[in-house]
């Protein structure tokens, strides 16, 4: 393993009464400076800003939810990178900000571009923090939460892992609250969707629950990186999860042998930049489900929903409605729909730029 990404969620750097808790931070940047003086490039995926600047803000006037973590964040997060700064400074360590929002996904080309932003603090030996700027990313323009980020960020970077840290030893088979309910503590592909049995639940800091952790986590797994869903306040818990035959309490997503390309990691986690729907016939679907490369065609299109422009991100629906994957369309719509049914023409969505779920 060379390069990981570790999302710190706000219940492991917060206390109960949301102030940042320094203690946990110093010892989880002690942990990440003793794996990169094995080699290990990490990249960091942090939580806390809103939950910190609340703890500091004494607000004189009640504000509406969207101002109030717009401040919130403004001021928490400069405490929260100030704190990281600081402490891998001990280290003789330098971090620096990457603050994101969902549009920089949205076209390759800024992805691109914060992908090399990255790779240059990678290579100049500074250690990435990264938070989505929720200063300005509000209601529909916000990641699901900081777990998506943290998929998105592990899915760019190429990384071999993606550590989801939470004040949970990982996913459980049921509520836990319940006698005989534990941690599973491997999900493969093929294995019972883990969505069945997962408590909705989500923690009281943070926005991501257990569910949205499996589903990021089944997904990063899916495009052959390694996904462990662990808890943050465990002592020494990163190193102990890096350690051969580690008998740590977590949940480990069993990477796919075959990892997908770059383009289609993008195109994986694009889902929410979809802007229509091409719907599919059951011999289509069939076609889809075989283990070679099979791209959509035209001939195989029963509707198409929605208004889009070549190269913009579609939903792939099958015959029963249910969305089966993404993709980047080679037709607009408009042409899209006037030409659905036709044989012999270039694919609608090539498979190079297709990506069909795992189930
Ligand atoms: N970006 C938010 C913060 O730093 C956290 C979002 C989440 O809870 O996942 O406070």
């Amino acid at each position: 393993m060379k390069r990981i990404v570790v999302k710190i969620g706000s219940n492991v750097l917060t206390r109960a009464d949301g102030a940042l808790d320094i203690t946990r931070m110093s010892a989880l940047v002690d942990q990440v400076a003793e794996l990169r003086a094995k080699g290990l490039e990490i990249i960091l995926v942090s939580s806390g800003a809103v939950a910190s600047g609340r703890s500091e803000l004494k607000l004189e006037k009640k504000l509406d939810p969207v101002s109030a973590r717009q401040l919130f964040s403004a001021v928490g997060q400069a405490k929260l990178i100030n704190r990281y700064y600081e402490l891998f400074r001990e280290h003789h360590i330098l971090c620096g900000q990457a603050l994101t929002t969902k549009e920089n996904f949205g076209s390759r080309s800024h992805y691109l571009n914060q992908k090399r932003c990255l790779e240059a603090m990678l290579e100049n030996g500074v250690i990435p923090v990264v938070n989505e700027n929720d200063t300005v990313s509000v209601t529909e323009l916000m990641f699901t939460d900081n777990d998506e980020l943290s998929g998105l960020v592990a899915a760019m970077m190429g990384a071999d892992a993606l550590v989801i840290l939470s004040n949970v030893d990982g996913i459980y088979n049921g509520n836990p609250a319940e006698p005989g309910v534990g941690v599973v503590p491997e999900i493969r592909k093929g294995m019972e969707n883990p969505s069945d049995y997962v408590h909705a639940a989500t923690s009281s800091f943070g926005r991501g629950g257990m569910l949205t952790k499996c589903n990021i986590a089944r997904k990063v797994a899916g495009e052959g990186i390694l996904a462990i869903v662990a808890n943050g306040k465990r002592e020494n818990i990163l190193l102990q999860l890096l350690e051969e035959g580690s008998r740590t309490p977590c949940t480990r997503f069993i990477p796919s042998p075959k990892p997908a390309s770059n383009v289609k990691k993008w195109i994986a986690h694009s889902e929410g930049f979809a802007k229509g729907e091409i719907h599919l016939n059951q011999g289509a679907v069939q076609a889809l489900g075989q283990p070679r490369a099979v791209s959509v065609l035209l001939v195989g299109v029963t509707r198409i929903v929605g208004d889009f422009e070549k190269d913009d991100i579609v939903r792939i629906i099958n015959h029963e409605g249910k969305q089966m994957g993404v993709g980047c369309t080679a037709y607009s719509s408009r042409d899209a729909a006037r030409m659905a049914g036709q044989k012999d023409k270039k694919p609608l969505v090539h498979y190079d730029f297709l990506y069909i779920d795992e189930s």
